[in-house]
């Protein structure tokens, strides 16, 4: 974990010297005045705000990159992982040899070991930061400057480049499926086999394939930017300097060979090798009197036989109606009118992928 010995607020200076930016980002947590430089091998590093920072190498391939932690902040594993690479890449460790926008979402709720502050911040893309009453909160503030953020980096690329977004989160609970991705609705354009083959590799074996628009960052990423985006859940949230590193090393390793231009030959895609999901339902609490029939501690992908009475809300009894239907994120303690529960069913997708 990232420490700030010096006992002051840390400067650009202290950035040149050490490549931390997270110790950077953490020691200004809700503002830090741009500021720009040059590394020895002639990249130029930009820092737009804190948790923000754009890296154009002198010579780069054709992918603009966006790698996002801590948009949840108490989701620790990520939010190391991509410190530690944008570390090496600044003292120069690694060459990066693709334009690379690493973003630390939520630097407030990181410090008070948080989720959120106020707001969910991955429910307020696409424009929901700007809904709602009232003073708009840190995390409404921050989803609208990082929409800007990233339109801006792709757009300083250009046209016709390859874009990729992955944001990185751990989820609350365990799951059948240690890792696993959100594949943001695509509004009926096919899904991207090299990029199954490349998150495969990451370790992702598991895609929850949406089918409605949603107000995650991943969407606003497909939908408003154009790139090939996922949530990717890489695992359980545990505080920092708890987490078992080598569980994210074929994420890490893969990773630092996409920013360095140097990701091997990929495995041939496989449909046996994954499992693919949809939502068949989605469940919103209706009644305070909303409750959920299974273990607390329950697993996402939790499969259950056909019959089996999953919730209670009122009257209303959702049972499992579909053979294969497992849940996914349930939580009875949201808000009415909330989703408390998601529905998924294994599907095929064969015969719907683009290369
Ligand atoms: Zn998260």
């Amino acid at each position: 974990m990232t420490t700030n010995i010096l006992d002051r607020a840390l400067s650009p200076a202290d950035l040149a010297a050490s490549g931390d930016f997270l110790a950077l980002t953490l020691s200004h947590p809700e503002h830090l005045t741009p500021f720009s430089y040059v590394l020895t091998d002639g990249t130029v590093a930009e820092i737009w705000d804190t948790g923000v920072i754009c890296l154009s190498p002198v010579q780069h391939g054709n992918t603009d990159i966006v790698l996002s932690a801590g948009v949840h902040g108490n989701e620790t594993a990520p939010i190391e992982l991509c410190a530690a690479l944008c570390q090496d890449l600044l003292t120069g460790k690694l060459q990066l040899k693709q334009r690379t926008l690493f973003l630390f979402g939520n630097p407030p709720a990181i410090n008070a070991g948080k989720r959120e502050l106020q707001d969910n911040l991955n429910r307020l893309f696409s424009g929901h930061h700007s809904k709602g009453d009232g003073e708009p909160g840190w995390e409404r503030q921050r989803a609208a400057k990082l929409e800007h953020y990233v339109q801006r980096f792709y757009q300083t690329g250009g046209e016709g480049r390859e874009r990729l977004l992955y944001d990185l989160h751990t989820a609350i609970r365990g799951s059948q499926f240690e890792k696993f991705a959100v594949y943001p609705f695509l509004h009926g354009k096919p899904w991207n086999k090299t990029q199954l083959r490349f998150l495969h590799a990451c370790g992702v074996e598991t895609f929850l394939l949406m089918q409605t628009p949603a107000s995650t960052f991943s969407y606003f990423g497909a939908q408003s930017c154009g790139a090939h985006a996922f949530t990717l859940e890489l695992g359980k949230v545990r505080p920092f300097g708890d987490n078992d590193m080598s569980r994210f090393a074929a994420c890490d390793l893969m990773l630092r060979a996409l920013v360095t231009d140097t990701v091997p030959e990929l495995a041939e895609f496989d449909e046996s090798q994954f499992n693919f999901f949809v939502v068949s339902r989605a469940v919103n609490k209706q009644t305070e009197q909303f409750e959920l029939c299974f273990a607390r501690n329950i697993e996402n992908f939790s499969q259950f036989a056909l019959g089996t009475v999953l919730a209670r809300d009122g009257a209303i009894e959702y049972r499992v109606d579909e053979p294969g239907e497992a849940i996914i994120f349930p939580n009875a303690d949201v808000a009415i009118g909330q989703r408390a529960m998601l529905l998924v069913k294994p599907v095929s997708i064969a015969g719907q992928l683009c290369d």
